[in-house]
């Protein structure tokens, strides 16, 4: 026995399209169909903040729907015409905001491959944490992500928990070296180890 289950009935459930009932919800229109017949069968976790390094702003969520004000910040200006979105975004209070339903292709992996499959953005879904390469990640943050992968395990045959690094080497390095992968070893499956988490049950 453990206490996950009274903990994710207050984390909330997924609803038939894989919306989250506790997350607050901020539409992106970046998103389009899944692959016919595809399913779910990967989890991809990011950092993002923006400026990077900055936490606390509203600029990540902008940037999301398309509103990044691009005269805001010098970096800005070189990302506000990219169309991206993520799943999820864990904010570093543990906050968890939702862009897009799981159902839904978000566009979070570009040019990637896992496992000899190219475009993980058809079977997968992305979990954004704000934070970057240069800092440790919050308790909170790692508390909401067991109970996140713990919730979507329930409803999706996930096989596979991976950095954005580990699928687009050399492209990617979030979620970065202070990612503790032990934190979530627990959930993501016994078979956990520094560059491959497949589950043991998948
Ligand atoms: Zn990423």
């Amino acid at each position: 026995m453990n206490d996950y289950g009274n903990d994710i009935v207050s984390f909330g459930a997924l609803d038939a399209e894989g919306w989250l009932s506790s997350a607050r919800r901020v539409e992106s229109p970046n998103h389009d169909d899944r692959p016919a017949g595809e399913v779910v069968s990967l989890l991809v976790v990011h950092a993002i903040s923006l400026p990077p390094g900055q936490f606390g702003g509203d600029e990540v969520e902008h940037f999301f729907v398309n509103a990044l004000n691009a005269d805001a910040h010098p970096y800005f200006s070189g990302i506000s015409q990219l169309r991206v979105s993520a799943h999820f975004y864990i904010r570093r209070n543990g906050e968890v905001v939702q862009f897009v339903a799981c159902c839904r292709r978000a566009w979070h992996a570009g040019v990637s491959s896992w496992n000899g499959r190219e475009r993980c953005n058809d079977f997968s879904i992305g979990i954004e944490l704000e934070g970057c390469d240069e800092q440790g990640f919050e308790d909170e943050q790692y508390d909401r992500l067991e109970k996140l992968i713990m919730t979507l395990r329930q409803k999706y045959p996930i096989s596979a928990v991976v950095g954005h690094s580990e699928i687009a080497p050399g492209r990617k390095t979030d979620p970065g070296p202070f990612f503790d992968w032990r934190r979530i070893s627990s959930v993501a499956g016994s078979n956990c180890n520094s560059m491959c988490r497949k589950f043991s049950d998948p």
